[in-house]
């Protein structure tokens, strides 16, 4: 056994970032030469908002066995199939952003090439009805993929979840600490560094605790009390591209009828979010602060609840952007502590899913080899920018000028990166994946056409099939996808044959 090898691992934070960290890690170095800790203080508490996910987090709760049915009974969650954006491209218009894919690629193509090119004939249907998830949501059905029903547009609905954060950590707990994890709570006065190379040596809390580790996961939230308040790793400004920084959430009654897909609506200096959970729904506002205080923001957000509120409102403050160096010597950080992107596309807890898979790749030793550490800077940096742009997409493809926070977005420069692929898209229609980048084709294409980019034209290889052959296809696309629709039970009757929780009454 090498003497270099890691053994003790310290988390600082019980948040969404610090109990997944310690579930999965716990899990994933099954060695009892390992030991993990983390520290908590119920003092500070936690950020206390996170509730909506998108699909890949099925394959984190499946690492950690976690049984989707009694997942979505404890944290008292629903199912999702996509986000329906209110107002954006223009006020009184709306799409909804699908997990799954739109019709079938045919000829090497993807589907909506085809559908535009009926499109420019005058003879589409709708796009969305190609779309089970989409006319699923719009009629409150849903159920899980039937993989064996291969060709189906029932084997490839996509879902994620809608649940209460705090009772989903609370599982993860519970799952790490069977696994071992020693959890300690306090809160962390000191931090003391190794004098010779300034990394952390050891914290130690105000209750009396002084806890030594070889490597160190700051989940400290916004502050970064390792990587940013000792370590200095600085943090990149995006907040001229994703300008709202203020959030105010409120809980409300739970709906009459459970939506499967959150709601984002635009509004005058930002949007609202709506998330139906089986006890309560999920609403906050996201503004800008330099085009709204907050009254004016809390009035506007009770002014659109779509029920009574039913706790006090929890006011939150970030800054769109990234930690330059999410990892800095002996300390990677996580989830808020490594960086914010606003919660539009519901991708930060995802984004704390894929840090942790990237750190067990990039798993050190106690010489911490900087070119590793680099490397996962590298992609950590790729991965937020992806996901920036396609943020960013949301507010700069909008005809909206009814405000001064919709002129700035409608007007403001933004990256070469996003740009490029506008202008590729408004041309022939193409759409690419960057590095398997985590939106793909129908997650861009969704946004572009909701918000109203109209290519000019589209693959050449869609001509290529006969007028008759594409209509007869399209028809047999459009007739199959509504057949799927009907037999799909509705989201609350699904939820109670599988899943209800016991305190939803
Ligand atoms: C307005 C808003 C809406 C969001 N919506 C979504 C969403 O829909 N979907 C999604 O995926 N994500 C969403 N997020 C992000 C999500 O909430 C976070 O990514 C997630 O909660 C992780 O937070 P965290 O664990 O990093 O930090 P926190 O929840 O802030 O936890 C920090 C932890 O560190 C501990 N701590 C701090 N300082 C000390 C100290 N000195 N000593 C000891 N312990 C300490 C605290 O006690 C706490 O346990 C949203 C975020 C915001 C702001």
């Amino acid at each position: 056994m090498s003497e270099h090898r890691i053994k003790k691992i310290v988390i600082v934070g019980g948040g969404t970032a610090g109990w997944m960290a310690a579930a999965a890690m716990s899990k994933l170095l099954h060695d009892d030469s390992i030991t993990i800790e983390l520290i908590e203080s119920e003092q500070i508490g936690t950020v206390g908002v996170g509730e909506a996910t998108i699909p890949h987090i099925l394959y984190f709760n499946r690492l950690l066995g976690i049984n989707e049915n009694d997942f979505v009974k404890f944290t008292n969650g629903t199912f999702k199939l996509g986000i329906e954006f209110v107002d954006w491209g223009q006020t009184g218009e709306s799409y909804i952003h699908p997990f799954g894919p739109y019709g079938m690629d045919m000829e090497g193509i993807h589907f909506h090439h085809m559908w535009l090119r009926q499109q420019k004939m005058g003879q589409a249907k709708p796009i969305d009805e190609f779309n089970l998830q989409i006319l699923a949501a719009q009629a409150n059905k849903f159920q899980r993929a039937q993989v064996e029903l291969q060709g189906s547009p029932l084997s490839t609905i996509a879902y994620a979840f809608q649940f209460d954060a705090m009772l989903y950590a609370r599982h993860l707990r519970g799952i790490a600490e069977a696994n071992g994890v020693v959890r300690t709570e306090g809160k962390i006065t000191r931090v003391n560094q190794h004098p010779e190379n300034g990394h952390i040596a050891s914290v130690d809390t105000d209750n009396g605790h002084h806890i030594e580790g070889d490597l160190f996961i700051d989940c400290s939230g916004f502050k970064g009390l390792l990587i940013e308040q000792t370590l200095n790793s600085g943090y990149e400004d995006w907040s001229h591209y994703l300008p709202c920084d203020r959030a105010i959430a409120v809980a409300s009654n739970k709906l009459d009828e459970l939506t499967p897909f959150t709601r984002a609506t635009a509004k005058s200096a930002g949007w609202q979010w709506r998330i139906p959970l089986q006890s309560r729904t999920g609403n906050g506002h996201v503004y800008c602060s330099k085009f709204m205080d907050d009254d004016t923001a809390l009035q506007s957000l009770y002014a659109d609840l779509n029920s009574e509120p039913i706790s006090e409102p929890n006011y939150l403050r970030f800054k769109a952007g990234i930690r330059k160096k999410p990892w800095n010597k002996n300390v990677v950080s996580l989830g808020l502590a490594s960086g914010f992107l606003e919660p539009l596309e519901s991708t930060s807890i995802h984004l704390i899913q894929t840090a942790i898979a990237r750190l067990m790749t990039n798993f050190p030793d106690k010489l911490f080899n900087q070119h590793d550490i680099d490397y996962y800077n590298e992609r950590t940096r790729l991965e937020y920018e992806q996901v920036r742009d396609f943020l960013i997409l949301h507010y700069k493809a909008t005809r909206r000028n009814d405000s001064p926070f919709w002129h700035y977005c409608r007007t403001m420069d933004i990256p070469d990166s996003l740009h490029k692929r506008i202008e590729i898209y408004k041309q022939n229609a193409r759409l690419y994946r960057h590095d398997n980048e985590l939106f793909n084709h129908v997650s861009w294409f969704a946004v572009m056409h909701g918000q109203g980019i109209h290519p000019e034209r589209y693959h050449p290889i869609a001509d290529m099939l006969p007028d008759d052959e594409l209509h007869r296809r399209m028809e047999e696309i459009h007739t199959v996808t509504g057949k799927c629709l009907q037999v799909m039970p509705g989201h609350e009757d699904f939820i109670a044959q599988h899943c209800k929780a016991s305190s939803s009454g």
